[in-house]
This record gives structure tokens, C-alpha cells and sequence, in this order.
């Protein structure tokens, strides 16, 4: 899963990338809004955390613009103490949540995980495939109940098909999805990760359709 994080302040932007990246997510960080509309326009984020008050352009625009365009990735803003008005201005503009600053972490980290989760049409915190059992609350992967550990880039490739069991993923999607934009990608490691992968799990989890891509399904 990869996020856009849009802060300006560098203190904030700084614990906010190192917060999410440490939670497996890919992450890319912009400090304006120009940028950040740009990003979202062009890369597909499985969620965004959006400051309001931003240099260049404002984050209600900056949203406003992605909504008015089709972009319907899950958007967090981050709104400042006693803003309520920004609140109601960011939801009417298409935000799916907000938080406060000053927050938790943790807290960040939940919401984040509950709008990736709704936006893959998943209501439970753990996602099943079969023997498979993924909680996405702590980054664990069970195998009939037993635990398996995962690199993060396996964790990052498991969890997205998971996220979207039954569906053709391609190799490219995939590099989009667990990778950030500065990160030096090659299609070919995907192929690696899924070949660990299927080394750790139980046989016939990740088929490859040919010419198309990997699908996650439980086998009958
Ligand atoms: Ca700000």
C-alpha cells in the first residue's frame, strides 16, 4: 500500500513519514500543493494524509481539484485545534476523515488502516484467504493459525493482494503499490517477492494469469 503524505511543516512531515513508513506502507511526501495535486493526479496512492494549510495552493483546492477530476483515493486531512469549519469545509470537499493536531500516531495509523480496508470493501481488520489470515492491525500474516514471518516488501505485496483477493493484479500495478516514486523499481523484483512468497505459503494461493498478472484466491 502506498500513501502521499502533504505536510509543510518539516518537523511533522519528518514523523509522519517515518511513523507511516514504519507501519509497511510506501510512502511519498510532498510539502506544497501544487505538488501534492500533481502526485495525486498521477499516481495511484491507496490513501492520502492532507494538511489544510498549505504554501502554493490550499488543501480544501488541492482536494477539491482531485474530486472534481475522478480521483477517488481515501483522503485524511489534518485540520488545526478548534477548526471546525475546516472540518465541515474538508468533508463537503470529499475528505473521508480528519484528525486533529496534535494527534497519535497510533491513532493516525488506525484510521489509515480503516479507509484503505472500506475502500477495498473489507469491514474487518483482519482480511482471510483460505488458511491465510492477514491483521492488518500489527502486520501479521497467520498460516492456519500459525504466524509467518515476512520481509517488508513481501508483507507490502501480500497485504495488496489480500486488500484485493480475486482480482487480476498486474506486475506494474504491484510496483505502483509498494513502492514510493523515488524508489529505483524494477518489475523484475516483484516477480522475486511473489516467488518467496509462494515458497513461504501453502501451494496454489498466488496463480499467475498469464499475460495479465498474479490473482490471491483460496482454492477450492
Ligand atoms: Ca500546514
Amino acid at each position: 500500500m502506498r500513501i502521499l503524505i502533504v505536510e509543510d511543516e518539516p518537523t511533522l512531515r519528518a514523523q509522519l513519514a517515518e511513523g507511516i513508513g514504519a507501519a509497511s506502507y510506501a510512502v511519498d511526501v510532498a510539502d506544497n500543493g501544487i505538488d501534492a495535486h500533481f502526485m495525486g493526479e498521477n499516481e495511484p496512492y491507496d490513501a492520502v494524509i492532507l494538511d489544510l494549510g498549505l504554501p502554493q495552493m490550499d488543501g480544501i483546492t488541492v482536494l477539491r481539484k482531485w474530486r472534481a477530476s475522478g480521483r477517488t483515493m481515501p483522503v485524511l486531512i489534518l485540520t488545526a485545534r478548534d477548526g471546525w469549519h475546516e472540518k465541515v469545509a474538508g468533508i463537503d470537499a470529499g475528505a473521508d476523515d480528519y484528525l486533529t493536531k496534535p494527534f497519535h500516531m497510533e491513532e493516525l495509523l488506525a484510521r489509515l488502516r480503516a479507509l484503505i480496508r472500506r475502500a477495498g470493501g473489507h469491514a474487518s481488520a483482519e482480511l482471510v484467504c483460505g488458511p491465510l489470515t492477514l491483521d492488518t492491525r500489527n502486520s501479521r500474516l497467520t498460516v492456519a493459525g500459525q504466524a509467518l514471518a515476512l520481509t517488508s516488501h513481501e508483507y507490502r505485496v501480500l497485504s495488496y493482494l489480500m486488500h484485493h483477493r480475486d482480482e487480476v493484479i498486474s506486475r506494474s500495478d504491484l510496483v505502483e503499490h509498494i513502492y514510493a516514486q523515488d524508489f529505483d523499481r524494477d518489475s523484475n523484483t516483484v516477480e522475486v517477492f511473489v516467488g518467496r512468497l509462494r515458497k513461504k505459503l501453502p501451494p496454489g494461493l498466488i496463480e499467475t494469469v498469464r499475460g495479465l498478472g498474479y490473482r490471491l484466491t483460496s482454492p477450492p
